[in-house]
């Protein structure tokens, strides 16, 4: 008789590769699915030795999702728990995007970095991307993470936050730091055109770095230069580089952030079609909210920002610079509507009564106008404060989630909804995506179907990264499962209250093993880093 570890027997079976569901059992045995089988699993049972049985009926068997855009690269290192994540069913979560990972860091951006690591405790113990990886992974994990070099970080790295062109020096360290990353199992890189200093980088730069990681098996993710009106220029020039380069393109997060201009993702992904038809493989990601959450100091110009934080608070304190900067957020800020962009923490708990504020509330709470007040906090915090912009609209989600060409990335962290990782009013992106994805929009508004949504959170996100042992329910793949109930599960997180749990998630498993089972967190931590090595 053979022996199997889990058998979850009569679950509706929803494998990741978008094919229809069917009625059968799954058998694991260690890490590995052992076998998938229709029909009666009591043969199964009398035919083998099986440690542990799982009822799945009335549940949807599907492989553990994963997240292919977030920022956890921090959070890894507070808790391996990963709970925000492993709550939605989430098993691998790819860290690294937007051109932000804290590694590798010299002097430009070290003491900010220092101070984002004070707030959980931790000390600064790496300095290159190997060495935050060699980090990564020491650290005991509930889920599986992978990550991808941020653009902004390699050119903090050679050129500090100057704005202007890499010398010819500077670019080929640029490209020896990525190959470093590459080799020690990057998946690729990711920028951040909208922050600098990764926006100071131009179209020949990012064509030279991108074709470094399409020789080691690399892809590139973009934030893109513009998300509102200038979007089609965005996407052109990102479509530029996966052409000369020859690398794989995931456009962020698409969508449109400038209610002049909603509508336009419906031509972008025509021009994403396009390129695809001439030989550019590109695809995107989308996260199911109708709000933007970042930095708050992303509303100040980017020529504020040369020279890195102490030159931004320099300008920000007077004298002409100043007076630019009022100006821009008068003519520029302004448009999106004060009342549109409400701070989402604010780190050291000096203004906890801010946090959920808009910034029209702050104007009025402070008695001076909205791009003063927003001065003032971003001061007082030296720039270490969060927000969330309520900027989308309904119909473009929808647009982005019905194409073929879309796959599901929170942006989010791990989070929790206590502890050292409960801090300020996250967006509830952190704690709801995939579940709202699954209720909301598959069963609620049917806007795409169940195997759709299941292959955009696995089987499609896992080909893009080229994981080959995930992703998918099939014979011989990693044993990460997610058990959920169709008809229950649902996002709970609100912009008001973030801290919730989803609801309807049973299980998951994480390499054979179970790591979450009805609300409850395991204490084993079978999650590993993986390394992208060919
Ligand atoms: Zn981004």
């Amino acid at each position: 008789m053979n022996q199997i570890d889990l058998l979850i027997k009569n679950a509706k079976i929803v494998d990741g590769s978008g094919a229809t569901a069917f009625k059968g059992s799954l058998a694991v045995e260690a890490d590995e699915i052992k076998a998938i089988f229709r029909g009666d699993a009591e043969k199964f049972l009398r035919d083998n030795q099986v440690k542990r049985v799982v009822d799945g009926e009335g549940y949807v068997l599907a492989p553990g999702f994963i997240d292919i855009h977030t920022h956890s690269d921090l959070n890894f290192l507070v808790s391996g728990e990963a709970a925000s994540k492993l709550q939605q069913g989430i098993t691998t979560e790819v860290i690294g995007n937007c051109g932000s990972s804290p590694a590798p860091i010299k002097e430009a951006g070290r003491s900010m970095l220092e101070d984002e690591l004070a707030d959980y405790n931790l000390e600064l113990d790496w300095g290159s991307y190997p060495e935050f990886l060699t980090r990564l992974e020491s650290q005991s994990k509930s889920i599986n993470v992978l990550s991808l070099i941020g653009h902004g970080a390699i050119r903090k790295a050679v050129a500090g936050f100057d704005d202007r062109e890499l010398t010819s020096p500077e670019l080929d360290e640029a490209k020896a730091i990525l190959a470093e990353a590459m080799e020690a199992g990057a998946f690729g890189f990711s920028s951040g055109l909208i922050y600098p200093p990764s926006a100071y980088g131009t179209l020949e730069e990012l064509v030279e770095l991108a074709e470094v990681a399409a020789g080691y098996g690399g892809i590139y993710t973009t934030h893109l230069r513009d998300e509102g009106c200038g979007m089609i220029a965005a996407l052109n020039e990102a479509i530029e580089i996966g052409r000369q380069a020859e690398i794989p393109i995931q456009i962020s997060h698409h969508k449109v952030v400038d209610r002049d201009c909603w509508g336009l993702v419906a031509g972008t992904l025509e021009i994403m079609e396009s390129a695809r038809a001439e030989g550019v493989d590109i695809t995107c990601d989308l996260y199911p909210y109708l709000a933007t959450n970042t930095g708050l100091s992303s509303l100040l110009p980017d020529w504020a920002h040369e020279g890195g934080r102490e030159k931004l608070l320099e300008r920000m304190a007077g004298g002409n610079d100043r007076e630019r900067i009022l100006e821009y957020l008068q003519d520029v800020v302004a448009r999106r509507g004060w009342e549109n962009v409400m701070i989402s923490e604010l780190p050291g708990g000096r203004y906890p009564e801010f946090e959920g504020a808009t910034l029209a509330e702050l104007g009025e709470s402070w008695e001076m106008p909205e791009p003063e007040a927003l001065l003032k906090i971003l001061q007082e915090q030296k720039l270490r404060a969060g927000m969330i912009g309520f900027a989308m609209c309904e119909k473009d989600l929808e647009t982005v989630l019905r194409s073929r060409l879309s796959m599901i990335g929170s942006d989010g962290s791990s989070l929790a909804v206590a502890g050292i990782l409960a801090s300020g009013k996250p967006h509830p992106r952190n704690f709801g995506t995939f579940p709202r994805v699954l209720g909301k929009y598959v069963r609620e508004k049917q806007v795409i179907k169940l195997e759709t949504a299941v292959h955009k959170m696995t089987g499609k996100p896992a080909a893009r990264l080229g994981l080959n042992a995930r992703g998918l329910l099939k014979e011989g793949l990693k044993a990460d499962l997610t058990l959920f109930a169709e008809d229950q599960i649902i996002d709970k997180a609100t912009f008001k209250e973030p801290f919730q749990y989803p609801e309807g998630i049973k299980e998951v498993w994480v390499a054979g093993e179970s790591v979450l089972e009805s609300g409850k967190i395991s204490e084993k931590k079978p999650g590993k880093l993986i390394r992208n090595l060919i």
